[in-house]
């Protein structure tokens, strides 16, 4: 029996998708209302990439204290005071939160307090504590995200946790079970494990960070492995938990056998669920695949005409930066703009120890694709700045069609590996050839020179590797 408040452009979820999708429309003219049943910035800013990478760096800055004994630095009594990591971790997320909001003001944008549910196409109720209001809208763009997985077997609790309840915790562990070695469980696993967690990472398949070829994932349990305090069990079906006392038992099936894990925490990192199924959508009839996800055509929009969808509720990479390019050309179509979505430079990054990235085609997905390509690998031990900061381990592989020489893709395992993917990325967009790189001129002594070489590699004509 309220009176519906008229919108023109509704905007459902401020993570990243959804606040790029805001400020894009409110850019290009549209009247912009965002709703959030919770804080501004989504999972993205308040438990996902940014709190995340704050305790990860957190934890590498204690490592790093605690051993550079190899390049004649030895330290005593390095200590971490987690509650005061947790603090500055929050007010990292804080100040981002807080960005977030002033932009929404200065955009002009509304910002809507409550959670969202469908009446129709035209229409929403949106609730919060105390009301229900309902609002029209001429547009809307669904970018609701994702939540992390229960498994019947694994319930929640205060022992059992997700990525959520990792990145909130006021004490270190003495050990931790990871169960799924996915990005998620190996940047926390090893976080952990930098502030002296013992971590088992119990893998259900024969080779963590499956999503990376081989080499790459491999630096990084060889590196984790050497730290001593880690533990990962490839082949490993986590069966049951059971909580005891001060902690949990954990029952698995490694090939064939059963073993169990005593630790303080499990860690349940199995991947995400896209939230689409408590909003309503079957009242407007749209379109989900089998997986839950929201089906759009190539300007975001769904099967129905005014109402596009965007981030973690559509397929492709779970990934921030792929939720915000989505929410620029959502909003971009509603303006009658011919903006499209093309993935292929879309960077996949794992901040792990050391860095995985990569863009565009790997050489297989680059065979199977039909091209005729060459692989150009160039490695960090052959690169002065890689040296100088005691962190050369790794490599980049270059990936160009073999007529021309055109970048399709590259992979890069190695310190600062999320930086540098970026330069590959220009290389795709702008159509750059391995010549193009290779004639820029890099900085010395930088990573970049590795790039540069790899060029060089594919040209046949490296400076510093014979
Ligand atoms: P989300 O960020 O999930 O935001 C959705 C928003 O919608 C939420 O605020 C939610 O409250 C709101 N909402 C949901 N339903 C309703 C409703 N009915 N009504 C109103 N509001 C609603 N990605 C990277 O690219 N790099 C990283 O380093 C990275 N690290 C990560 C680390 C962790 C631990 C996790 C969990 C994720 C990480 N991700 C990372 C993934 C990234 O967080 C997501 O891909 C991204 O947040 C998706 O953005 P989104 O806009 O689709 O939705």
């Amino acid at each position: 029996g309220d009176f519906p408040i008229e919108l023109d452009t509704l905007v459902i979820g401020s993570g990243p998708g959804g606040y790029v999708a805001a400020i894009r429309a409110a850019q290009l003219g549209q009247k912009v209302a965002i709703a959030d049943k919770g804080t501004l910035g989504g999972v993205c800013l308040n438990v996902g990439c940014i709190p995340s990478k704050a305790l990860i760096s957190a934890a590498h800055k204690y490592e790093t204290a605690k051993h550079s004994d190899d390049i004649g630095i030895t330290s005593e009594n390095v200590k971490v005071d987690m509650s005061k990591v947790q603090e500055w971790k929050q007010s990292v997320v804080n100040k981002l939160t807080g960005g977030v909001s002033g932009l929404m003001k200065a955009n002009k944008i509304d910002v809507i307090q409550g959670e969202v549910y469908f009446v129709d196409k035209n229409t929403v109720r949106i609730m919060d504590e105390k009301n229900s209001q309902t609002y029209t809208f001429n547009n809307c763009i669904i970018a609701t995200g994702s939540r992390p997985i229960e498994l019947p077997n694994f319930k929640w609790s205060d022992r059992v946790i997700s990525s959520t309840g990792a990145l909130a915790l006021k004490e270190i562990p003495k050990k931790m079970v990871v169960i799924g070695g996915g990005y998620i469980g190996i940047e926390l696993g090893t976080a952990y494990a930098n502030f002296g967690t013992e971590v088992t990472i119990l893998e259900g398949t024969k080779q963590i960070l499956s999503g990376f070829e081989k080499q790459m994932s491999q630096i990084v349990s060889r590196r984790l492995k050497k730290k001593g305090n880690v533990e990962i069990v490839t082949e490993a079906m986590a069966k049951s938990v059971e909580e005891t006392k001060d902690g949990v038992k954990v029952t698995a099936e490694v090939k064939g056998e059963t073993k169990t894990y005593d630790a303080d925490y499990l860690l349940v990192t199995v991947g995400r669920k896209p939230n689409t199924d408590e909003i309503g959508l079957e009242q407007v009839g749209i379109e989900l695949s089998d997986r839950g996800l929201i089906n759009i055509d190539k300007q975001c929009r769904t099967n129905i005409e005014n109402i596009y969808a965007i981030g973690d509720v559509v397929a492709g990479p779970a990934l921030a930066h792929k939720a915000s390019y989505e929410g620029k050309v959502a909003a971009e179509a509603i303006a009658g703009e011919p903006s499209e979505i093309d993935y292929l430079g879309i960077p996949a990054v794992v901040f792990s120890d050391p860095e995985l990235a990569s863009v565009g085609y790997n050489e297989t997905e680059a065979k199977e694709a039909g091209y005729d390509v060459k692989a150009s690998k160039f490695p960090f031990a052959a690169n002065g700045r890689a040296l100088s900061l005691n962190d050369a381990d790794g490599f980049m592989k270059l990936i160009t069609r073999k007529e021309d020489g055109l970048v399709i893709g590259a992979q890069i395992a190695g310190p600062n590996a999320s930086d540098m993917i970026a330069e590959l990325g220009l290389a795709i967009e702008a159509g750059m050839t391995a010549e193009d790189i290779a004639l820029t001129i890099h900085a010395h002594p930088t990573l970049g020179e590795i790039t540069m070489e790899a060029a060089e590699v594919a040209l046949g004509s490296p400076i510093h590797i014979a």
